[in-house]
């Protein structure tokens, strides 16, 4: 019929991609592939360290981090602590951090190119 028209919708019970996209990139996360599911791991990029991480969504929404490089919840307070500063020229990222322990791998990627570390 001439005239008519079709109305599409989308309904989605949880954040709209959008959304979850919005509150990726405010937690410092570049979305590299689509929204799946809050619980899914979503390959990201971290944009404080450049590297290519795939948290969970819920994880970021809480605020618990997403970036096994750059988490600091292992930190010993009371510990003798090295200060940290890795940078990636491609991505025009400096990280500075604190760390204390001996088998973090910063310690590892301090004078190597990040892109070359898996
Ligand atoms: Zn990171």
């Amino acid at each position: 019929m001439f005239g008519s028209s079709y109305q599409i919708s989308t309904i989605s019970a949880l954040p709209p991609p959008t959304e979850a996209a919005r509150i990726m990139r405010k937690a410092g996360y570049i979305p590299l592939e689509p929204y799946v599911n809050s619980k899914s791991h979503w390959k990201s990029t971290h944009k404080e360290c450049g590297r290519t991480v795939s948290p969970a969504f819920a994880n970021i929404a809480s605020g618990t981090g997403g970036c096994k490089w750059c988490g600091v919840s292992g930190l010993d307070y009371s510990a003798p602590s090295y200060l940290y500063i890795v940078s990636h020229q491609e991505f025009g990222s400096l990280k500075v951090g604190i760390s204390n322990d001996a088998t973090d791998k910063k310690i590892e990627i301090a004078s190597t190119d990040l892109r070359d570390i898996y």
